[in-house]
C-alpha cells in the first residue's frame, strides 16, 4: 500500500453512445485504480477503459429496481468508501448525469459522511440526449422557453401528490420525462386534467443514442396507446410539448442510410477501426468480430503424430496456429525441421507458409485463396498424394473438406485436432446470438483473411447466416468459397467504399422487400 489517500469520482457516463463521455469522464477511467458501473452506463466504455487501463479492477454494481435497492444503495455505498480507503482512485460510473435522478448525490452524502474524498464529473443526461437523437429540441425559441426535467417514477413511501402535475400542464413548458413507462397513462391523464390540451405533441425515446434508438410520437392523450402498442419498455424517455413537433423537419440520427441495421466488422486491426468509424456515420449497429485465443487440445494426441512423423508422406497445416503447435510438439520430441526432410508440406494460406519459412521449411503447397478447396485443387494436380499416408493438423471444428478431399485422392489421413480458437468476452457471444437470431443485416470483409477469421470465429455454419459485403473480386471468392452469400462488392479497394457499398446494399434490399 502506497499510502496516499482513495479518492472516488462520480463520473456521468453519458447515456448510451460512447462518444457522449466527457475528456475528464475519459481520462479519469484511463488512470483509475477501480471502476464501479452502473446497469445504464453503456458496457463498451467500461470495455474501451479496460483497453486502456487493463489493470483497473471492475466492480458491476449495476441495479435495476427491485424492492432490495436501498439495502443494494447502501453496499454500493460502502463499496466506495472501503474502496477509497483502501487508497484506490474510484469511478463511480454512473448512466447519464450523476446527479440527475441518478441518486449520485446521496453517494456524495455517504462519502463526505465518511471523510471520503469525491469529485463530481457531470454527464450528458438522457432527457437533452434522448430527445436530441430523435430530433427533438427540449427548448426552441418562440415554442417553448421553459423545460422540466421530472420523475414518474413513483416511490411507494411518498405521498401520490408529490410532484404538482397540475401545476407542471399550466406551466406550458417542455416537460421531459424519466422512467415514466409504467407510469404514462396516469401521468398523461393527470396533465390533461390540470388543463394539458389533449393534442399537446409527445414521444417516446427508448435506448435514446443507441443504434438500438426508437421513437413513438403522438399526442399527450395517445402516447401511453402508441408506447403500449410499439411495446417500448425501459429505459425510456419520454417528451411532452410542441417541440416535439420539430421533429419532422430535424430528426437525423434514424434518417441515416443504415440505422437500425446491424453490420459486422470482421477484422480487429487498423483498419477494421476506420471501417466501424464509416459504418457508425451511416448509422449502422456495428458488431466486431472479437479477438481469438488459441486454446491447445490435449496434447498427447499431437505427440502420437509427431512419434509417427516417418511414416507420413504429407503434412497439412491449416493455420499459423497449427505450425506453431506442431512445432511444440517436435522440440518437445527433441526433435527439429530435420525430421520433417522427406515430407511434403500443404497449408492453406500465406501466413502460414510463412510460419513454416520462419522455421526453415519451405512448404510444397501453398494457394492463391485460403480455403480448404484451392488446396485440394493444387494437391489434385498432382502426382504424389495418392497411395500415401497424410497427417492433417487442425482446428476443432474445422471443416472435413480436406480430409474429405484427400482420401477421395487416395490417401490414407489421419486427423490431429490440436487447437480450438475461443473469442474472448460477451462480444463473441452476443455475436453468435445475433447470427443465430438472425438480426445480423450484413457482414463486411475487407480482405480474403477476414473470411478465414470469421469462419474460425463462429464456425461454417453460423457464418452462412447472414449476407457478405466484400471489399473486392479476391475476397468474394473467399466469400463464395466458404458458402456464405454474397450481397454485394464494392467496385474500390477501399474502407469508406466498402461502407457506402454495405449501405447501398441494404437500401436496395429493403426497396426490393417493400
Ligand atoms: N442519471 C441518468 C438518469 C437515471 S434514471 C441521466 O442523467 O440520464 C433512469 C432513467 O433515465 C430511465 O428510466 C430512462 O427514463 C432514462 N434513460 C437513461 N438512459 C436512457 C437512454 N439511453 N434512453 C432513454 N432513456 C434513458
Amino acid at each position: 500500500m502506497t499510502g496516499r489517500a482513495g479518492i472516488v469520482y462520480l463520473v456521468g457516463a453519458g447515456p448510451g453512445d460512447p462518444g457522449l463521455l466527457t475528456v475528464r469522464g475519459r481520462d479519469l477511467l484511463a488512470t483509475c485504480d477501480a471502476i464501479a458501473s452502473d446497469a445504464l452506463a453503456n458496457p463498451a466504455i467500461v470495455a474501451e477503459a479496460l483497453r486502456a487501463n487493463p489493470r483497473a479492477e471492475v466492480h458491476d454494481v449495476g441495479k435495476r429496481g427491485g424492492s432490495s435497492e436501498s439495502a443494494s444503495q447502501e453496499s454500493i455505498n460502502a463499496l466506495l468508501v472501503s474502496l477509497a480507503r483502501a487508497g484506490k482512485r474510484v469511478v463511480r460510473l454512473k448512466g447519464g448525469d450523476p446527479l440527475v435522478f441518478g441518486r449520485g448525490s446521496e453517494e456524495a452524502q455517504a462519502l463526505a459522511a465518511a471523510g471520503v474524498a469525491f469529485e463530481l464529473v457531470p454527464g450528458v443526461t438522457a432527457g437533452v440526449a434522448a430527445p436530441a437523437y430523435a430530433g427533438i429540441p427540449v427548448t426552441h425559441r418562440g415554442v417553448a422557453t421553459a423545460v422540466t426535467f421530472v420523475t414518474g417514477h413513483e416511490d411507494p413511501s411518498k405521498p401520490e401528490t408529490q410532484t404538482d402535475w397540475a401545476a407542471l400542464a399550466r406551466a406550458g413548458g417542455t416537460i421531459v420525462l424519466y422512467m415514466g413507462v409504467k407510469t404514462l397513462p396516469r401521468i398523461a391523464g393527470a396533465l390533461m386534467a390540470g388543463g394539458m390540451p389533449p393534442d399537446t405533441p409527445a414521444a417516446a425515446v427508448q435506448w435514446g443514442t443507441h443504434a438500438r434508438q426508437r421513437t413513438v410520437t403522438a399526442t399527450v392523450a395517445t402516447l401511453a396507446d402508441a408506447v403500449a402498442r410499439e411495446a417500448l419498455s425501459a429505459p425510456v424517455i419520454t417528451i411532452i410539448g410542441d417541440v416535439v413537433s420539430l421533429r419532422e423537419e430535424i430528426a437525423w440520427f434514424d434518417r441515416r442510410p443504415l440505422f437500425g441495421r446491424r453490420v459486422v466488422v470482421t477484422r480487429a486491426s487498423a483498419q477494421a477501426g476506420g471501417l466501424r468509424t464509416a459504418l457508425a456515420e451511416l448509422g449502422a449497429d456495428v458488431l466486431e468480430l472479437p479477438a481469438l485465443r488459441v486454446e491447445p487440445l490435449d496434447p498427447a494426441a499431437l505427440a502420437g503424430a509427431v512419434a509417427a512423423l516417418s511414416s507420413y508422406k504429407w503434412l497439412v497445416l491449416t493455420s499459423q496456429n497449427a505450425v506453431s503447435l506442431l512445432w511444440d510438439a517436435l522440440r518437445a520430441a527433441g526433435l527439429d525441421a530435420r525430421s520433417v526432410s522427406g515430407i511434403r508440406l500443404a497449408c492453406v494460406g500465406k501466413a502460414t507458409s510463412e510460419a513454416l519459412l520462419a522455421r526453415g521449411l519451405a512448404a510444397d503447397v501453398v494457394p492463391d485463396r485460403f480455403v480448404a478447396e484451392a488446396v485440394l485443387e493444387k494437391m489434385r494436380a498432382r502426382y504424389d498424394v495418392k497411395g500415401t499416408r497424410v497427417l492433417y493438423v487442425a482446428a476443432e471444428g474445422a471443416r472435413e473438406v480436406l480430409p474429405d478431399g484427400l482420401r477421395a485422392l487416395g490417401a490414407t489421413v489421419d486427423v490431429v485436432r490440436a487447437y480450438r480458437s475461443v473469442s474472448d468476452g460477451a462480444g463473441a457471444d452476443s455475436l453468435r446470438a445475433a447470427l443465430e437470431a438472425g438480426t445480423v443485416d450484413a457482414v463486411t470483409f475487407a480482405s480474403a483473411s477476414a473470411v478465414a477469421g470469421f469462419l474460425e470465429a463462429v464456425g461454417p455454419e453460423l457464418a452462412r447466416r447472414a449476407p457478405a459485403v466484400s471489399i473486392g473480386p479476391i475476397t468474394s471468392d473467399a466469400v463464395r468459397a466458404a458458402g456464405i452469400a454474397l450481397l454485394a462488392e464494392s467496385a474500390e479497394a477501399s474502407v469508406a467504399a466498402l461502407a457506402r457499398t454495405t449501405a447501398d446494399a441494404l437500401t436496395a434490399a429493403a426497396q426490393r422487400r417493400v
